[in-house]
């Protein structure tokens, strides 16, 4: 990696890595490799044309719709290939994304399959009953009351496949309860198990002994027994488990398979006659690395869904029972590739040092005068010492300053000088790749000022050090030459995403006051939208759909625009009357705006009130 692979620019940015194919460098510009081939910096240029500006969430359902379909083909796959005569199924679990903008289309286009939604509390649940195309299964885990298990009575009546998972022998009693209160039909039963294979990694609360969920062994003999009693036997159908997200291994999910394949025999053995499925629960992790030797996960999704299905048949046969139906609840392998969050980039701090802005006195400090010199005669040869001697030579007169032998003004001249030095010296070694100039990009870093919150838009980048692909929308037939720290625009230094030589990116030396320039942070689409907080109060960016038709056009559509200052406010329970009242009368009583002036800053304020509170960037167009 690093500057020598630039011979191949998806490459220096490990698209063939992360990219599943959904993404594709030509002519210097990423393209959604769909259809037309839309690039995205064209589709950003437009929508900004229209009046959106700030960052960008741009949604494309068919790459969920394509996850969702390469799942059942593995399945499938591996089924015909194991010969197992168990079927297989499939929920969204909806806390991963629950946003209208995906959700919708989702359900729209996986119509023909056997593909449902997963909810985890009463709203999700509402969302299922709604979005769920009837048949298609319905499963209801996390913590119930009394309440949930009436709606899911409820779905069961409107004729929906909908399975209660219960956490704890109170939600049986419960759902024993709501069933003689209410009769026929009741949902089907699901119990979650607690299993003895421990969770993984930083989710590792959802499996094993210590999980917060699942019934141990004693409880599950208690549950059949509690069944039994009341005559609802037959009513379960479904063992579920659920190991944690982004597994990065798999050999914790073969031993939990081995173990639930086993419960799932005895249970039947003990008379749960309609026991058919075993739900794996999600986990199913996706690449987010951009380094081949980095990779987010150990397997394939071809391994994953052969272990699957071989390890549940040998379980079946040498318990001698019916193979299972297989059910999942990946949810970050289906939603994650759908969205690429675009932020334009407004500043890189050395660009402030110009030449221009140099002061030379007639009588510089010796040194300054040297670093003047170096600046003048820097060329391919020398380059390498010269950026050394300038960087030592700024280490000791940044001590001149402290120790007060040299003024502001050679002190600006220092800094100026010095990054002028450095951007010339990387220019002219860009050819010469090498260990030195790596050792220097990692020393003189360009930090790029972007037009997003990291905490809205990334928040598991700030909460789970959790990196996502990032790479410059164009200019890929060029090579980038600065070695890059990111910004975000929230007043909190923990956003930035430092420069990190493990897993370098590479930007471009671009000069923002005459051309735009735009990132795109890649595989946002999973749990990022709901977990994004409104730090500093920054909303959601402004989000759209890229739809394709048959003959592979494409449409923007769906534009959500980020919400205005105001309507912030408003969710935050301001009074928002309140608020614009109060400003009124600041603004009458103040001793400094003169009476005819007030209309016209109050106007002015308005017009700040109703736009959106990321910042706005020059339009090079107008
Ligand atoms: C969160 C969750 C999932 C989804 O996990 P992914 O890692 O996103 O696939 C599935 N099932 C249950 C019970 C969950 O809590």
């Amino acid at each position: 990696m690093g500057l020598r692979s630039f011979s191949d620019p998806a490459k220096l940015y490990g698209l063939n890595v992360w990219g599943e194919r959904n993404f594709v460098v030509e002519d210097g510009v990423v393209k959604v490799n769909h259809g037309c081939k839309p690039s995205l910096v064209s589709i950003t240029k437009s929508l900004r044309e229209s009046g959106y500006k700030g960052p960008l969430l741009l949604r494309f359902p068919h790459m969920a719709a394509k996850n969702v379909r390469t799942l059942f083909e593995h399945f499938e796959r591996a089924k015909r290939e194991f010969g197992y005569s168990g079927k297989f199924k499939a929920v969204f679990p909806l806390k991963v994304n629950q946003f209208p903008g995906f959700i919708i289309p989702l359900m729209e286009a996986t119509k023909d399959l056997d593909y449902g939604l997963e909810a985890g509390s009463k709203g999700e649940l509402i969302l299922a009953m709604a979005y769920t195309n009837p048949g298609s299964p319905i499963t209801v885990n996390g913590f119930k009351d009394r309440e949930m298990i009436s709606i899911g009575f409820l779905a069961a009546k409107m004729g929906h496949n909908i399975t209660l998972t219960i956490e704890g022998i109170n939600e049986l009693e419960l759902i024993i309860k709501e069933a003689s209160r209410l009769g026929l039909p009741i949902p089907k039963i699901g119990l979650r198990i607690r299993l003895h294979t421990g969770g993984i990694g930083i989710w590792a609360k959802s499996g094993g002994y210590s999980s917060k969920f699942g019934l141990t062994s004693t409880e599950l003999l208690e549950a059949m027994e509690l069944l039994k009693k009341h005559n609802l036997t037959d009513m379960l159908s479904m063992i579920h488990f659920h190991i944690g997200s982004q597994m990065n291994n798999i050999s914790p999910l073969k031993r939990a398979i081995r173990e639930a394949g086993n419960i799932y025999a005895e249970l039947r053995k003990l008379g749960a006659k309609n026991l058919r499925a075993i739900n794996i629960g999600g986990g199913l992790a996706v690449e987010y690395s951009q380094k081949d030797d980095l990779s987010s996960r150990n397997y394939t999704l071809e391994e994953f869904t052969n272990d699957v299905v071989y390890l549940l048949k040998e379980i079946s046969s040498s318990k001698g029972v019916k193979e299972p139906t297989i059910f999942t609840e990946s949810g970050r392998f289906v939603a994650a590739d759908h969205a690429v969050l675009i932020a334009p980039v407004l500043e890189l701090f050395s660009q402030e040092y110009s030449e221009k802005s140099l002061s030379l006195k007639k009588d510089n400090p010796p040194l300054v005068q040297e670093l003047y010199d170096l600046y003048r005669s820097i060329n391919e040869k020398n380059a390498r010492e010269y950026l050394h001697d300038a960087l030592d030579h700024m280490e000791s007169l940044l001590t001149l300053f402290d120790l007060g032998y040299i003024d502001l003004t050679d002190r600006a001249n220092t800094e100026t000088l010095v990054h002028l030095i450095i951007r010339r010296s990387i220019e002219l070694l860009r050819d010469k790749p090498s260990q030195e100039i790596k050792d220097v990009l990692e020393r003189v870093q360009e930090r790029y000022l972007v037009n997003f919150s990291l905490f809205q838009s990334l928040p598991d980048y700030w909460g789970l050090g959790q990196s996502f692909p990032v790479m410059p929308l164009d200019r890929l037939n060029i090579r980038p030459t600065r070695s890059a720290s990111l910004w975000d625009i929230t007043c909190d230094s923990d956003g930035e995403i430092a420069f990190n030589i493990d897993n370098p990116l590479y930007l471009h030396d671009v000069d923002v006051e005459k051309e735009e320039y735009f990132l795109g942070f890649f595989k946002v689409g999973a749990y990022q939208e709901v977990l994004g907080m409104r730090h500093n109060l920054f909303t959601h960016p402004t989000e759209a759909t890229v739809n394709f038709d048959e003959d592979g056009n494409f449409m923007v559509e769906n534009i959500v625009e980020a919400q205005n200052i105001l309507d912030v406010l408003e969710d935050f329970d301001y009074d928002t009357k309140e608020i614009e009242r109060r400003i009124r009368q600041h603004i009458e009583e103040s001793s400094t705006i003169a009476e005819e002036e007030r209309k016209e800053i109050l106007g002015e304020l308005y017009l700040y009130l109703s736009e959106n509170g990321y910042l706005r960037t020059i339009n090079f167009n107008e």
